[in-house]
């Protein structure tokens, strides 16, 4: 299978000394995937030239303009933990273009799948505000414009960052179009992602939050995607799956207390491939989010890349499994079953 990548090389732009989204979580994952000799098999796209009108599709005109007067007086914060630079808007401005330009090769069959390695992330991003480290809501911008596009109706979501994707929750919350999955640690940063959060109006039923306690694993992450999300998804018929790609649920990361291991993040990416291969011939287009000890950031999108290309490669763990004992989540996701009607 053919797996097309992008990034956004003008990501360096976007540093702030000491903050933990930082230019070397997408420099790791380039020395990973170069020094696995995964790089060369690729098929690498150029960002496509976005303009303010693609913004449009999500952001509202008062905070596009926000952000252009803002940029003039940086370096600033945004919101509390959302820097801002000079460069910032650019680098934000590539990340989706590197996103639009995957997802264009996938909907164009010129690649299975697809992985967009970006930073700044997008999944906190509402509408009218940057937080959470995210400036643009990059993975909404893209169903949005394959919706515009390629004339595709119907768009899941699916959001493994241990933080609840707040700001793509936002934007859909009452499209009966787009159905939202979002696995999440609860309670925890930024507090949103309720199971009662389920959408509403048109769009009930449509969202579906998976708030799980610290200290998950990978047995509970998979009965969660084998047993709800999978029926949920097959349900709905999406014509293309996203997938927002957090990698701060490995149990290694610095700002989650979920225990997935590499292969564990390896096990979801198969899932996710055999409901888009059921539903929409096999078109899965990731996009990075969290992910903030680089190490564990490397090995996890290595597997990601690797799951993608092929189905039944082997894995290789160096960091193996988390070393704490994992909940039984068991009994929340029979409720779960239950809440959003699935045998
Ligand atoms: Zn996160």
């Amino acid at each position: 299978m053919t797996t097309a990548f992008a990034w956004n090389a003008t990501h360096t732009a976007h540093a702030e000394t000491g903050h933990v989204e930082r230019p070397e979580r997408l420099e790791a994952i380039r020395e990973r995937l170069t020094t696995a000799q995964l790089w060369d098999r690729l098929a690498l796209q150029q960002p496509l030239p976005i303009d303010w009108e693609i913004i449009r599709l999500v952001h509202r005109r008062t905070y596009i303009e926000r952000l252009q007067q803002a940029v003039a007086h940086a370096p600033l914060r945004l919101d509390v933990d959302t820097y801002l630079q000079p460069g910032s808007l650019e680098a934000a401005l590539e990340a989706v273009g590197a996103l639009l330009a995957v997802t264009q090769a996938v909907l164009e069959r010129r690649a299975s799948n697809g992985f967009a390695a970006v930073r700044p992330p997008g999944h906190h991003a509402t509408p009218d505000r940057a937080m959470g480290f995210c400036l643009f809501s990059n993975v909404a911008i893209a169903t949005r414009w394959v919706q515009q596009t390629f004339g595709v109706e119907r768009v899941a979501i699916v959001d493994f960052d241990v933080h609840h994707g707040n700001g793509t929750q936002e934007v859909f919350y009452e499209d009966p179009n787009v159905l939202f999955l979002s696995v999440h640690q609860f309670p925890h940063y930024p507090g949103t992602g309720r199971a009662e959060e389920i959408g509403t109006g048109r769009g009930r039923g449509t969202t579906v939050n998976v708030p799980l306690p610290a200290y998950t694993g990978d047995e509970g992450y998979l009965e969660a995607f084998r047993r709800l999300l999978g029926p949920v998804v097959r349900r709905f018929r999406p014509e293309v799956i996203f997938l927002s790609a957090g990698y701060d649920a490995h149990w290694r990361d610095p700002l989650g207390s979920m225990q997935l291991s590499v292969t564990g993040y390896a096990a979801l990416v198969y899932e996710l491939m055999e409901w888009a291969d059921a539903c929409c011939d096999g078109r899965l287009v990731a996009a990075l989010e969290g992910g903030y000890d680089l190490e564990a950031l490397a090995a996890c999108v290595e597997a990601t890349l690797v799951r993608l290309q092929d189905p039944l490669a082997p894995i290789a763990d160096a960091l193996g499994p988390s070393p704490h004992e994992a909940v039984d989540v068991r009994d929340l996701l029979y409720e779960l079953r239950l809440l959003h009607h699935v045998a």
